[in-house]
């Protein structure tokens, strides 16, 4: 195969064909850029307090959907992949590393050393996580 033959190859891929590709790259760009800001978000790395088991600590990041289907849709269908990656993202949240609760609260806030200072006056010793 030539240059010349590898040419019109590509000139005559269907149109759908760089659709496509464009809109794999976008949905590449896109959610990359959105979990990029999301993640430096001041405060999303801060250590949490759970406001049910009491513990502290850094929360985990749990993420509804699956990575494989993402996949399968971005390939497939362009748009309804673009949609599911961002609602993956968009419901992404922090989870208790104890007990997997929600509702983890940053421990600087007012309501983490608020919620701190009731778990030492009641007496109960929060959950160490060892390591
Ligand atoms: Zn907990």
């Amino acid at each position: 195969m030539n240059t010349v033959e590898i040419e019109e190859f590509i000139a005559g891929l269907p149109f759908g064909f760089w659709v496509g590709l464009g809109g794999v790259c976008v949905v590449v760009i896109v959610v990359g850029l959105f979990a990029l800001l999301r993640d430096r978000e001041p405060g999303f790395q801060l250590m949490m307090i759970c406001p049910h088991c009491g513990s502290e600590g850094m929360p985990k990041v749990e993420m509804p959907g699956s990575a494989l289907v993402q996949f399968c849709l971005v390939l497939t269908f362009v748009v309804p992949g673009v949609f599911y990656a961002l609602w993956r993202e968009s419901a992404k949240k922090r989870v208790c590393p104890v007990c997997g609760a929600t509702g983890v609260v940053p421990s600087s806030s007012p309501r983490g050393v608020e919620l701190r200072r009731q778990l030492q006056k009641s007496g109960a010793e929060p959950p160490q996580s060892k390591g």
